[in-house]
């Protein structure tokens, strides 16, 4: 197997695991652009941003799939693709696309809005709002816990902006918001609206764009002229200025125009700390709706669908233990059926017990006691491509420092190491030292997108061990 053919397998499993947004957002243009001299791959996407995304968010995901299909580790680097952009024709250029080939106007200079530079119409299928068709209401496994709050989200796409205005969702990661969301928003295109679909992140990436090009004025355009404008994950702009601010004067233009809004996010408004308080309580002034864990029989099935949809000879008591063991989320039990899905696919055998067993090994609940301070170090080392003598050694860079840091946080947080222990691991730092890094971290935490992010992953990467 050729790197290519390596990457186009490991591209289209991607497409299967990562979830729909993100995939399409930030992978989709994504091409293989050859090997570095020690074998690293090197992979050209559309934008910074796109970039920026996957190097920091998406590295580890990909990295494993690709180190999957070669059986072997592999390391990946991203770089803004220019030859792909300028390739392709205009016609077929999404508008963010379109925004980036404009070369950078001087700050004190304005320069003629995109739209009259570009001069064709706007095209309706904006990329953010690219839906995955899976994610439809008869593929929602309806169940008692959330039973309202489907039918709120039914009502909604019957009858936009009459009662529910905005229909804010919430609940754990992977319950479904945002294929309720979508659900929505297919059911109203469907019916020749016009529907906005986008996480929080794009809409705050778009408007720094607008801002720089100097684009304010189409971004308006652009969003203030969707009848139904759906924003996933809205708990990413809080603590984000200026995109508060925007959002509040887009919410209200439409509110004003009678538009419906539709919000997801991962916890309640009341708990959306750094939320401005006009946002807040305008978001808690329409109906505001959460999404359980389903219960067993759900899960149940939930899995048997998804085998029938794939053609799958699912026995029942496997379809029982999946719904039994990946209980956390659906979408940590949609990891062990994919899983599954492609052992029995690729083996050409019915699926096993013994096989689902093996599925299920990498779920496995942590357990925090076998946590040590040297995995910490190993596992913070290698998200952030350090040496472990590095960060635990004295030179001082910002980056070594912001690391450093986060290691003590989280081995506070999944060890049981005193802060004297932790100090020690880190070369004799004192305890005021450890306890000064850890108060800092907890402290920038709902601030920081991305320090969250970080210690997520690195979290998830200990946990995920075992
Ligand atoms: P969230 O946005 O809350 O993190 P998603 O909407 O991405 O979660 O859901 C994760 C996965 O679980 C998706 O593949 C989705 O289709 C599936 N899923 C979640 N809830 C249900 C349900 N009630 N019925 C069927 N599939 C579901
Ligand atoms: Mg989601």
């Amino acid at each position: 197997m050729n790197p290519q053919e390596a990457w186009n397998i490991a591209f289209s499993q991607l497409e299967i695991q990562l979830d729909r947004a993100s995939f399409e957002t930030w992978l989709r243009g994504a091409v293989f652009l050859g090997c570095t001299e020690d074998g690293s791959y090197r992979v050209g996407v559309a934008n910074t941003y796109a970039r920026d995304m996957l190097q920091h968010r998406l590295y580890r995901e990909i990295r494993r799939v690709l180190g999957d299909v070669l059986g072997d580790r592999v390391e990946l680097s991203f770089e803004v693709n220019k030859l792909e952009t300028v390739s392709a024709t205009d016609d077929e250029l999404p508008l963010f696309r379109l925004l980036n080939r404009q070369p950078e106007a001087p700050a004190n200079e304005v320069s003629a809005p995109i739209y009259q530079q570009v001069s064709r119409p706007q095209r309706p299928d904006l990329p953010e709002s690219e839906l995955n068709p899976r994610f439809t209401f008869d593929r929602f496994v309806n169940n008692q816990a959330n039973r309202m709050t489907y039918e709120a989200a039914q009502a909604v796409a019957e009858h936009p902006a009459t009662q529910y205005n905005p229909f804010f969702v919430y609940g754990g990661v992977g319950l479904g918001k945002t294929h309720l969301l979508q659900s929505i928003a297919h059911a109203c295109r469907e019916r020749h609206l016009r529907v906005i679909y986008i996480p929080s992140e794009v809409f705050t990436n778009d408007l720094v764009d607008a801002i720089r090009q100097r684009t304010t004025a189409m971004f308006r355009e652009k969003y203030r002229s969707a009848d139904v404008l759906l924003v996933d994950d809205i708990q990413f702009i809080a603590g984000k200025e200026s995109t508060q601010e925007e959002f509040f004067h887009t919410f209200n233009a439409l509110y004003t125009y009678n538009k419906q809004v539709v919000l997801a996010s991962d916890r309640p408004p009341t708990d959306l700390h750094t939320l401005e308080d006009r946002l807040r309580s305008r978001f808690a002034g329409g109906l505001v709706m959460d999404l359980q864990p389903p219960e067993y029989e759900t899960r149940v099935a939930i899995v048997k669908m998804w085998a029938q949809e794939r053609n799958i000879e699912l026995p029942l008591n496997v379809a029982e233990m999946i719904a039994e063991k990946a209980r956390a989320n659906i979408r940590e039990m949609e990891g062990v059926f994919n899983q599954l899905a492609a052992t029995t696919h690729l083996s050409r055998r019915p699926v096993t017990i013994e096989m689902t067993e093996n599925a299920l090994v990498g779920y496995r609940r942590p357990r925090h006691h076998q946590l040590t301070m040297a995995r910490v170090l190993t596992a913070t080392a290698e998200y952030y491509h350090f040496a472990v003598s590095d960060l635990v050694g004295l030179r001082r860079t910002a980056r070594l420092n912001q690391a450093r840091q986060i290691a003590m946080y989280i081995a506070r947080e999944v060890t049981m190491a005193s802060l004297p222990q932790i100090g020690d691991a880190f070369g004799g730092r004192t305890h005021s030292t450890v306890l000064h890094s850890c108060n800092k971290v907890a402290h920038d935490l709902p601030l920081d997108d991305m320090l969250r992010t970080d210690v997520a992953a690195i979290q998830a990467m200990l946990l995920g061990q075992d």
